[in-house]
């Protein structure tokens, strides 16, 4: 008799494969730890999240044989970033499903891509044309007027793009793309940024956070602000948008869904098939936070209540930000510090969620 099929549903003691060790497969491991189901972290650096996992694999994602056991090891494969290489997916589809699905990975690899698959489902996004050469760059800028270049695949916090105010940028800008295909967007003069943490089951159903509001600094997240004012007006937008994109990706797990508040109407900038940084304050304020419900999801699971109970800030602390660890720790709110050797400027070291009365 063949080998009895993986079960959609796992139950407690099975293992999550977990592709990416930064600190949101860690944060992905302690959730999963929490339901009494154990993960195995594949990751070619440093993993944080191996500290916290009950397996660790350190391995490049090009070594196929690695892959290939890392596969058989678990029951299920998810991942904490979208950048995940397609040769990697295919060695360990054969094996076991992989969640969120391919069609959301790689949508959301590609900026041009995403941003026509956001629009063909009628979804509000910037105006915006491919750039391959020179002579697109310009037929964009005199077409779209004042923008933003940016590369199509591997940008992530602000990098890999150039900000364009007039043609005068326009040789700056190409060179900074270093030949690389891109997407030029029209600069949206925002009134706000905020995200929609979401997720949906395997069953079908959906869940979305509360909108955050959220500031960066130097392209990098530094608070997201959880309030009634912060979700006032867009609520209900947000989350349709979220359920929107969710089920149009058959997908299972949680996505993070950035978007632009201009005009009073949202915009979509992006999305990442996976559990994201302006969510990390569902932790403190919510039944069931971001980390849990993505395990559910993967696991079959039915999915939890994403209500919020509190008011929140989440504030980042970035490089030597988190050396101020004793007098954060003695201030009340809840701290988290992803166990990372080494601090560098711009590194995300750890965070803090101070919790106010719900608004
Ligand atoms: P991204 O990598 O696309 O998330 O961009 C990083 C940040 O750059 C965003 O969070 C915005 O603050 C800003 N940004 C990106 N695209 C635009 C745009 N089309 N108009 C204005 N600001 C933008």
């Amino acid at each position: 008799m063949a080998d009895a099929p993986k079960a959609v549903v796992l139950p407690p003691g099975s293992t999550v494969g977990i592709l990416g060790g930064g600190q949101l497969g860690r944060m992905l491991a302690i959730a999963a730890a929490r339901l009494g189901l154990r993960t195995h972290v594949y990751e070619p650096g440093a993993a944080p999240a191996g500290d916290v996992a009950a397996q660790l694999t350190t391995a490049s994602y090009d070594d196929l044989d690695a892959l290939g056991a890392f596969a058989r090891s678990v029951d299920v494969v998810t991942y904490e970033f979208e950048n995940v290489p397609a040769r990697a997916l295919d060695a360990i589809e054969g094996v076991v499903p992989v969640r969120p699905g391919r069609r959301a990975l790689a949508v959301s690899q590609d900026r041009l891509d995403e941003k026509r698959f956001v629009s063909g489902l009628g979804i509000a996004v910037a105006d915006h044309a491919a750039v391959g050469s020179r002579e697109e760059l310009d037929a964009a800028i005199a077409r779209i007027g004042p923008g933003i270049l940016k590369t199509r695949r591997l940008g992530y916090d602000g990098k890999g793009q150039a900000r364009v105010r007039g043609p005068e940028d326009a040789d700056a800008a190409f060179a900074a793309m270093q030949g690389a295909p891109a997407i030029y967007e029209a600069w949206v003069a925002f009134e706000r940024e905020v995200s929609v943490i979401a997720a949906r089951g395997l069953d079908g159903a959906v869940v979305a956070y509360d909108p955050g509001e959220n500031v960066h600094r130097d392209g990098i997240l530094r608070t997201t602000t959880v309030t009634g004012a912060a979700g006032r007006g867009i609520r209900a937008d947000a989350a349709l948008i979220a359920g929107r994109l969710l089920n149009a990706l058959d997908y299972v797990g949680v996505i993070g869904v950035e978007l632009f508040v201009a005009g009073g109407r949202l915009l979509v900038n992006e999305f990442a098939p996976r559990v994201h940084n302006s969510g990390h304050w569902t932790i403190e304020a919510c039944v069931v936070d971001q980390f849990q419900q993505h395990v559910r999801a993967v696991a079959g699971w039915p999915l939890g209540d994403g209500a919020r109970h509190s008011d929140a800030v989440m504030e980042n602390l970035i490089g030597d930000e988190a050396d101020r660890w004793r007098e954060i720790a003695a201030g009340g709110g809840g701290l988290h510090l992803y166990g990372k050797a080494e601090t560098r400027p711009g590194r995300k070291m750890g965070h803090v969620t101070r919790l106010s009365p719900k608004t």
